[in-house]
């Protein structure tokens, strides 16, 4: 297979001062991006600021011959997003990837936690990434090209003790793409998901070992990352990548049953809850109306309509 490149393709990275944004941003740029690295440049909960770590990121990328600048905006507002996407077409025209990148943790138990704590994890990650694709989309449109990433993670698809606030703006960022997906079809544009495990800053007191950390490099997670804002690259997938690991995670419905009016009692679902699980019999929609189809299927055949 040829190379993957990327030369005259415009990218946007969020949070690429550090951690996995910065290995997606050096690789983007050495295999031919020009690339607006962005970061707020704050600590791991949010606080503080500087644009230095983007700064640094881009001075890497000059130093073996690419093409970068420096973008400190916070993806919680708006109207710093929407300069960093004017500041990107006014330097290099356009833009045809965004990936949004850029996340904090602020984690404790669901019973533990402040809801401003939950209200600013949304914020970052769920309104950052709906801020950052609202931003690029009407360039995308006109252009009649685009990748877009959304960073999901394990502890939306499947929960995580102490990331309710976290696991419910991942979540929320795959419902965000589930439409972006429909919506960007006719234009060209492919949205994806990337579920990472890395050893960053944000993992770093997990307790990982040398070895493992080693094995957790952010840059095995970037070799799914470039194939997902490829141009070849899919649509609608959800990525998961960590540690030399590349799996797919899939959103499914079993078939299902009909009950006939009269039967539609819960102590029916209770004594067919079997047949409704059979997992033997799973399907993904391409929209939500894949569900109705299907039930109004069920009950047109049973009914004989
Ligand atoms: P990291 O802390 O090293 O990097 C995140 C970067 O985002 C930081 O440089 C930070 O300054 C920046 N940032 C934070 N808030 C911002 C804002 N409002 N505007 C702009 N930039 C902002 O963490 P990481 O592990 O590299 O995480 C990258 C992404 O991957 C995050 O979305 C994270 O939730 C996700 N993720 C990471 C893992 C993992 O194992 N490391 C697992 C699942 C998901």
């Amino acid at each position: 297979m040829s190379d993957i490149r990327f030369d005259g393709r415009v990218a946007i990275i969020t949070g690429a001062g550090n951690g996995l944004g910065k290995s997606h941003a050096l690789e983007l740029a050495r295999r031919g991006a020009k690339v607006v690295v962005n970061d707020l440049g704050g600590a791991r909960d949010g606080t503080g600021g500087s644009l230095s770590a983007a700064q640094e990121v881009v001075e890497e990328i000059k130093g073996f011959g690419g093409e970068a600048i420096a973008n400190g905006a916070n993806v919680t507002k708006f109207d710093e997003v929407e300069k960093m996407v004017a500041d990107a077409v006014a330097a290099f025209g356009k833009v045809d990837i965004l990936v949004n990148n850029a996340g904090i943790l602020r984690d404790k138990s669901f019973a533990k936690m402040e809801l401003a704590d939950f209200q600013l994890v949304l914020d970052v990650h769920l309104m950052g990434t709906v801020n950052c694709c609202k931003a690029v989309w009407p360039n995308m449109r006109e252009n009649n090209y685009g990748r877009v990433v959304v960073t999901t993670s394990t502890s939306g698809l499947y929960g995580n003790f102490g990331q309710s606030n976290y696991g419910a703006a991942k979540m929320g960022a795959i419902g965000l793409m589930n439409t972006l997906v429909i919506e960007g079809e006719k234009n060209g544009i492919r949205v994806n998901a990337l579920s990472p495990t890395a050893y960053t800053r944000m993992t770093e007191d997990l307790g990982f070992g040398d070895d493992v950390a080693k094995m957790l490099a952010p840059e095995a997670v970037t070799a799914g990352l470039v194939w997902l804002v490829s141009e070849d690259g899919p649509n609608r997938t959800i990525l998961d990548a960590g540690a030399g690991g590349f799996a797919r995670t899939v959103i499914q419905q079993t078939d299902g049953i009909y009950l006939k009016p009269g039967e539609q009692t819960p102590e029916a679902v209770a004594s067919n809850f079997e047949r409704i699980n059979d997992r033997s019999t799973m399907h993904e929609h391409q929209n939500g109306t894949g569900q109705t189809i299907n039930f109004f299927g069920k009950a047109k055949e049973a009914l004989g309509l």
